[in-house]
């Protein structure tokens, strides 16, 4: 590992931290201290919708009292927003992006279309059919901001999109296949519809490259999402970091906990006598 190793956990406020979170965060601390390096936090909250003030509160009393520190300030995406558009600008400067008007239920209603076949599935669902490519919708508040994914990838020319994954599961050098990218990732939202303001994909690279993050570490079900971040960090000229994708904490049917199945909270446990060592001894640590 580097020896300015620098890793970051950036859960995002949309309801209580369960034990899944508990072990990316001990995780990437862990690893942080071995490599006597640092683990900042950064609060992902740009889905105002969904994001709230309480819920950032109750984070910080868990991850607290699980007895974790982290450097201050805290990174809150929603105080950065001008430098996500700034990024999302050089990208629609060079004509990479395209303004999308479709809901959910469009999108859905255009892939279950018979003359479509099959729904694909991609890291945020359906692969977006590409509806409002090339209609040149104007910039809206009312429109998300996609991707152009066939225009990124010529723009790029035959650049070798690969990454270092240092986690247990998929533990190697992986190289971005472009057909994959297409098929399987297609045109990502990068600013939603609702505000404007910038989404995951975009505002985690342009994060981890903000907070000089050599190694990032977080669970397997955000390794399908990272060939989506590579591309961006090569269009955007950014750092790649390592990438430790560590394996998921699942329910007893072995289902992944997930905050909207009402997976079981530290806080929960914590009210029912669970000690932080107790924690631990649950996710295997
Ligand atoms: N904010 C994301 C989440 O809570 C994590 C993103 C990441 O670690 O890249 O799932």
């Amino acid at each position: 590992m580097p020896p300015d190793y620098r890793t970051r956990f950036a859960p995002s406020p949309t309801g209580a931290l369960h034990l899944g979170h508990a072990f990316s965060a001990l995780t990437a601390e862990a690893r942080a201290r071995a490599a006597g390096g640092q683990c900042l936090l950064r609060i992902e909250n740009t889905d105002t919708a969904r994001c709230r003030p309480a819920l950032e509160a109750a984070m910080l009393a868990d991850l607290r009292w699980l007895g974790l520190d982290w450097p201050e300030p805290v990174l809150r995406q929603s105080d950065h927003l001008p430098r996500y558009g700034a990024a999302l600008a050089r990208l629609t400067d060079r004509g990479l992006t395209y303004n999308c008007r479709c809901s959910r239920s469009d999108i859905h209603a255009a892939l279950s279309a018979p003359q479509e076949g099959v729904t694909h599935l991609a890291p945020d669902g359906a692969i977006y059919p590409g509806t409002c490519r090339g209609v040149g919708l104007p910039a809206d508040v009312g429109h998300a901001v996609r991707l152009d994914l066939g225009r990124a990838l010529n723009a790029l020319g035959p650049a070798q999109l690969e990454f270092n994954e240092t986690g247990p599961e998929a533990a190697g050098i992986h190289q971005t296949d472009l057909t994959d990218l297409r098929r399987m990732v297609g045109d990502v939202v990068l600013a939603r519809r609702d505000i404007g303001t910038a989404a995951y994909h975009l505002a985690v690279v342009v994060d981890d490259a903000a907070q000089g993050i050599t190694e990032v570490v977080r669970g397997m079900d955000l390794f399908a999402a990272t060939p989506i971040h590579r591309l961006l960090q090569a269009l955007l000229g950014l750092p790649t970091p390592t990438y430790h994708h560590h394996r998921l904490i699942r329910d007893t049917q072995g289902k992944r906990l997930a905050k909207r199945d009402n997976a079981r909270s530290l806080a929960s446990l914590r009210s029912e006598g669970a000690t932080p060592q107790d924690i631990r001894a649950i996710v295997g640590l």
